[in-house]
């Protein structure tokens, strides 16, 4: 039933999302601005805003701008967002939209700017991680000490980064599940997802780690 997806897909997203302005500028202005339509889906979208909601998130770390889809959705469940960029034109793309509410996007390569947020001493309640698939590890370990005891780290598409040529690229003790699963800071479940992209043409198995970080 893999091939009814979309149309789930389509039936929950008519049924359970609200007509949002800030969301529907957001994409339709990075749209015009040229950016590639890969933020989270309206009902991802909605899932993370939900989840700030549930444990009373107030700061959010986001790694990968983009236009501001899933940083507005953060900041409008309650959260200040800070959120890290690489790319010049989607950080200001996402200033553009993200107009009003509370919002610093840091523009900078993840692994320069996150060990700095962690000589600094900066907490989150949440880190949401939504960059490149290369540095998913290393991302996830500093995203692990910026995350105050009971806060979440939420990973996304990590079963797209670990297929390459419709295998499983690394089953060794050295792949991110195992790392993950070593790690004693915390504990983490893996959610698998099936992503219905409209840049898509057929359904595609993903999934998302989330992690609680242990109370000291
Ligand atoms: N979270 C966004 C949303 O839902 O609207 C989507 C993020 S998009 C999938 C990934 C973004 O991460 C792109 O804007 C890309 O430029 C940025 N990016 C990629 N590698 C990065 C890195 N090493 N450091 C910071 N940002 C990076």
């Amino acid at each position: 039933n893999f091939r009814l997806a979309p149309h789930v897909e389509a039936q929950a997203s008519a049924a359970l999302l609200r007509p949002n302005p800030k969301l529907e500028h957001a994409l339709s202005n990075s749209k015009s601005n040229g950016l590639p339509p890969i933020s989270v889906l309206p009902m991802s979208g909605q899932y993370l805003s939900i989840l700030t909601q549930l444990i009373g998130a107030k700061s959010v770390l986001e790694i990968g701008t983009l236009g501001g889809y899933s940083t507005i959705c953060f900041a409008e469940a309650g959260a200040k967002v800070t959120s890290i960029e690489i790319d010049p034109k989607h950080r200001d793309t996402a200033l553009q939209n993200v107009q009003g509410l509370d919002v610093e996007v840091i523009l900078g390569a993840a692994l320069d700017v996150l060990p700095k947020l962690v000589e600094e001493g900066r907490q989150f309640d949440m880190v949401f991680i939504d960059a490149d698939f290369d540095d998913q590890w290393e991302q996830f370990d500093w995203a692990v000490q910026l995350t105050r005891p009971n806060g979440c780290v939420f990973l996304d598409d990590v079963v797209a980064s670990m297929f390459k040529d419709g295998h499983v690229e690394d089953e060794s003790s050295d792949s991110i599940l195992a790392k993950i699963g070593r790690d004693e800071r915390i504990q983490a479940t893996l959610m698998p997802t099936v992503a219905c992209h409209p840049m898509l043409p057929t359904p595609v198995f993903n999934g998302f780690i989330l992690a609680i970080v242990k109370g000291v």
